[in-house]
């Protein structure tokens, strides 16, 4: 016997199997889907909700039961600028912002080898300290 369940989109009774939506909205939803799918590659700049609806005709109540449940993701803002690849912050272009960028290339002026003399070992190891309080 199949369970009466409301469904999630629509708030109508309907006769479950298992599902969480009415024969009719699973319709709806399976369109939206593809609608979306298809709005998303075409536009991929106007992720946010509201663009999808607009941009779709598709109704809030359906994105939202998508992004429920997992079947399609969003991005929080509209705009998808790039992000720097170590701090994660909004950034023009290139791979990372300035400030990882000046932090990275310090680090590889540390990594550097310095050119090493002849040192007794009281001398090499004033330097090694030396390196120490640098860190
Ligand atoms: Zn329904
Ligand atoms: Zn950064």
């Amino acid at each position: 016997m199949p369970d009466i369940a409301q469904c999630k989109i629509c708030k109508k009774p309907f006769q479950s199997f298992g599902g969480h939506t009415c024969h009719n909205c699973l319709v709806d939803v399976d369109a939206a889907q593809i609608k979306i799918r298809d709005y998303l590659y075409d536009n991929p700049q106007k992720s946010g909700i509201d663009d999808i609806c607009e941009g779709t005709d598709v109704s809030r109540n359906i994105v939202l039961y998508l992004l429920k449940e997992k079947r399609l993701t969003v991005s929080e803002s509209s705009d998808s600028a790039p992000t720097c690849i170590y701090c994660h912050r909004p950034i023009g272009n290139g791979l990372m912002c300035d400030e990882c960028r000046a932090l990275i290339s310090n680090k590889l002026q540390y990594a550097a080898p310095k050119p090493t003399k002849k040192k007794s070992p009281d001398d090499s190891r004033r330097s090694q300290l030396l390196i120490d309080l640098n860190r």
